[in-house]
């Protein structure tokens, strides 16, 4: 665990930036640890693994637990029962399912769509160009407070390009006056900061290395 890193970058980051640990990988015991210095914002990206620490931390009501992990529509109803943020929605069919389950289960979370802004096969998200287009539809939607974007930049970009793929995602995110930008990771943060992050999603700066 880097707590020292936790501790630098907390304290110098600006006031309407907030910072998600991404816990994927480690333990009950290392969230616990950190969030008795004051985070509260946690993110994982497995289902299963999330659900065994949320039980294991149930007394820590201070925590909210976000979903950054591909979304599979199997398992949207338990994901809205045990997430308060989801940052990774990426088509219109899964909004609407959120928007549904959500009604159902009596939630309310709060959402950031994930947009595709390179041509990464590896990353999903939304066509800017189709989100635009069904915006009327999305945003009009019940049980769900749509927040902002999320986005995944490719690895091995320059800090150059990094900063212009990030610039996208905050003019879309202004473009449909949402304040969110859920944007940079142990890698690209600083870029992300420097093209108006609001989350940046921190996990082995802070936690170290994982296995996966
Ligand atoms: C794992 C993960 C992170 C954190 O990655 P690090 O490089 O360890 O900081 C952030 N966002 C998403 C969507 C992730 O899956």
């Amino acid at each position: 665990m880097e707590i020292s890193n936790y501790f630098q970058i907390k304290k110098n980051l600006p006031l309407n930036v907030n910072l998600l640990a991404v816990s994927k990988g480690f333990s009950s015991k290392e969230i616990k640890t950190i969030n008795n210095e004051g985070q509260n914002d946690f993110g994982e990206s497995r289902l299963q693994e999330a659900i065994e620490k949320q039980l294991l931390l149930k007394d820590s009501k201070n925590i909210k637990w976000h979903f950054i992990g591909r979304l599979q529509s199997n398992k949207i109803r338990k994901i809205v029962q045990n997430f308060e943020y989801i940052h990774s929605v990426d088509s219109l069919e899964k909004i609407l399912k959120i928007s549904n389950v959500s009604f159902e289960e009596q939630k309310n979370p709060s959402i950031m769509l994930q947009v595709k802004l390179s041509d990464d096969p590896t990353k999903g998200g939304f066509n800017p160009k189709i989100l635009i287009e069904k915006w009327d539809q999305i945003k009009k939607l019940k049980s769900i407070k749509i927040k902002g974007l999320m986005t995944i930049n490719p690895k091995g970009l320059s800090s150059k390009e990094n900063i212009k793929l990030f610039k996208k995602c905050r003019h879309l995110a202004d473009s449909l006056r949402l304040q969110d930008c859920s944007m940079g990771m142990s890698g690209d943060w600083e870029e992300a900061l420097e093209a108006g992050a609001t989350w940046i999603r921190l996990g082995s700066i802070i936690f170290g290395n994982r296995l996966y």
